[in-house]
């Protein structure tokens, strides 16, 4: 956890004396390492304690050369011994950093270390500072690298260290910078001498405005082919990253730092040997999760990968502070090459980003495969690696923006299960609402036989004539059926749409229409229905008939009293057997459905506009916040 509150002199000094507890060095560590004042302050108990032993050294050099007496070794041993026991006695502590104090002495004139005599800083890093010196045995120009102070707790792990600089020494090729051997100093000092490279860490090029692309290529191909080298012999950098890749005054690129990454640590945030680490830009998702075991080949194929992006486009992949680096790389997508430069070439930009596959298995499986496909780029074959297609570029999208795409699948499944409950209810309404209506119209109409049967009933015998020809006879009345049937007729010639029938198995009038297929049904269940002595005598059934939807229903005629006389008496009665509560025939009304349709999906529209509106505002402020978020991430990593 990083403290918040800036720790106090004592603590500070405890720290620099290594008098803390591992737990609260990594507290205070962390904390200094993002607190400016904080790292001030510690360089103060630093210089105080470098100006105390300095002091003293400057006074055993001065007394031997002023009086040109030799210096008693007791006293040069007293002064070794205070800067131990500044340093907490075990050599845990950050202050009086022996490289340090190398970088400063060297301003007064000539520092050796063993048989080493430095000639310049050229710089420090996380292991310690580094120098260019000179090998006064064999007349060559090294580099040194003085391990920082506080590092090599115990024996155990000096034997460690020099066990990993052994192992790394038999590395062997033109582009790794190759260490030659490593040492420790009578008080205690380990070092490393490696080649020295004349030129430009890959962080200090300066390429100019327009980056020659294959001179790229070529570049991260032979760092390529050296980490694959490096991987056949069994040994992975784990630490790949701009200051540790040099572009010599060739051209010619070499790895650096090769077995200095620290290798026992599962937490991978916090340190790489000790230190609070500079940056997880370059760390492969396999790093930031703290899973060492997972860590192999194409850890260093992953962090090769961020390097090419960083120097195709300018920037890196993912910015921000350490945390926010860590969960980027972990869980956000990288944005294409592309996209920040479109001159950038696609095969180079599918490379990079093959490289940079979260997941190991996606990536190229050894630093050989990847100097292989920039080759074919360089020689102007397509290369191996295929750009993500369609869906994979989707599914990028979706994990690089979660929020959003939660928002859109609830918005999608959201308006799915509306878009499937209104259609169907929708149906139902539109059915219900017909079905409701053609049942008024046929009790209307039934209401019209009676009244008319009942009139007909009331006549005295013989005052009037009745006959279903009653058209074609004066002063003749229609019997009640035909006066329904031509009703019916009458009804359906007109614009109201609907159409009307009365049919029966034993059609009076020899005109009558066949049968279909409905009426047909309608006339056998109501018929059986009415049997069984049932009331509700109706059937229906919602039909498609070519682009038009119809609503059937058929309401069952019984035989009354009067009817069945009048039958018996009847000459022309088609039937004489008629008994009361027969099924005489069935009342059929045929109603399109096509306005209701229509009225009905106007309305749904509405409602889907409104509802479309309604989600799209929290998609919308969604996207605000996942785009913002992002801008304030970046605007917070450029700040820094
Ligand atoms: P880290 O410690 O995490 O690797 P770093 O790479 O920035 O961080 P060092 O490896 O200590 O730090 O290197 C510090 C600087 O010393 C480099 O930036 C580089 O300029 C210089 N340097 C290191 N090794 C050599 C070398 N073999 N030849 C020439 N210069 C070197
Ligand atoms: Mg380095």
């Amino acid at each position: 956890m990083i403290r918040t509150n800036c720790p106090t002199d004592d603590e500070l000094q405890a720290f620099g004396s290594g008098r803390l507890s591992s737990e609260a060095v990594d507290e205070v560590a962390q904390h200094v390492e993002e607190c400016a004042d904080c790292e001030s302050r510690l360089g103060q108990f630093d210089d105080s304690a470098d100006e105390f032993v300095a002091g003293l050294r400057g006074c055993a050099v001065s007394a031997d050369d002023e009086n040109d007496f030799a210096v008693p070794k007791s006293v040069a041993e007293a002064v070794d011994g205070v800067a131990t026991l500044s340093r907490g006695g075990s050599g845990s502590s950050v202050s009086m950093d022996p490289g340090k104090r190398y970088a400063r002495r060297l301003a007064d004139g000539p520092v050796f270390v063993d048989r080493f005599e430095l000639l310049a800083e050229l710089g420090d890093g996380s292991f310690g500072y580094v120098f260019k010196a000179r090998d006064t045995e064999l007349d060559r120009v090294v580099a040194l690298k003085v391990q920082r102070a506080g590092e090599m707790a115990t024996d155990e792990d000096v034997a460690r260290f020099l066990r990993e600089a052994r192992s790394v020494a038999q590395l062997s090729h033109s582009a790794i910078v190759s260490l030659y051997e490593s040492g420790q100093t009578e008080d205690g000092v380990c070092y490393l001498v490696t080649e020295y490279v004349e030129g430009e860490t890959l962080d200090n090029c300066d390429r100019g405005s327009s980056p020659n692309w294959r001179e790229i290529a070529r570049q991260v191909a032979e760092l390529a082919e050296a980490l694959d080298y490096a991987h056949t012999h069994g040994v992975v950098h784990r630490d790949i990253k701009p200051s540790n890749l040099m572009l010599d005054r060739d051209g010619r690129p070499h790895v650096m730092d090769f077995g200095l990454a620290r290798r026992d640590t599962g937490d991978a945030t916090l340190t790489s040997d000790g230190r609070i680490m500079g940056t997880p830009a370059y760390m492969s998702p396999e790093q930031a999760r703290g899973d060492s075991h997972a860590v192999d080949a194409r850890t260093d194929i992953y962090s090769l990968g961020v390097v090419l992006f960083e120097i195709l486009t300018g920037e890196r992949p993912f910015q921000g502070n350490r945390r926010m680096l860590i969960l980027q790389v972990l869980d956000d997508e990288p944005r294409s090459p592309r996209q920040l430069d479109d001159t950038i070439p696609r095969d180079l930009e599918t490379v990079c980003l093959k490289a940079m596959a979260k997941s190991p298995g996606r990536r190229y499986q050894s630093a050989k495969e990847l100097a292989e496909d920039l080759r074919r780029f360089l020689n102007g074959e397509p290369v191996y690696a295929r750009p993500v297609g369609n869906l994979e570029r989707l599914w990028r999208w979706t994990c690089r923006y979660p929020l959003a795409t939660s928002l859109f699948i609830a918005l999608l499944i959201g308006s799915t299960a509306g878009f499937v409950h209104l259609s169907s209810l929708t149906k139902w309404f539109i059915h219900q609402t017909a079905l409701d209506g053609a049942r008024i119209d046929a009790a209307m109409l039934e209401i019209v036989f009676r009244f008319y049967s009942d009139a007909l009933g009331n006549l005295e015998t013989g005052t009037v004539n009745i006959s279903h020809e009653y058209a074609s006879q004066k002063g003749t009345l229609p019997l009640p059926a035909t006066f329904t049937i031509d009703a019916g007729i009458r009804i359906s010639e007109s614009e109201c749409g609907i159409l009307v029938r009365l049919c029966s198995e034993h059609p009076w009038r020899k005109d009558a229409q066949k049968l279909t297929d409905f009426e047909q049904r309608a006339l056998t269940t109501l018929s059986a229905r009415a049997a069984k002595g049932e009331s509700e005598l109706f059937l229906h059934e919602f039909r498609e008939e070519g682009d038009r939807q119809w609503l059937y229903l058929a309401k069952g005629q019984l035989m009354k009293k009067s009817c069945v006389d009048c039958h018996k008496k009847h000459p022309q009665s088609p039937r004489k057997d008629w008994q009361e509560g027969d099924l005489a025939g069935a009342l059929i009304l045929a109603r399109p459905l096509d306005q209701d349709i229509i009225r009905t999906e106007d309305g749904l529209r509405g409602a889907f506009v409104l509802m479309g509106s309604v989600f799209a505002v929290p998609a919308g402020i969604g996207m605000i916040f996942v785009v913002n978020n992002r801008r304030r991430r970046r605007s917070g990593s450029s700040s820094r």
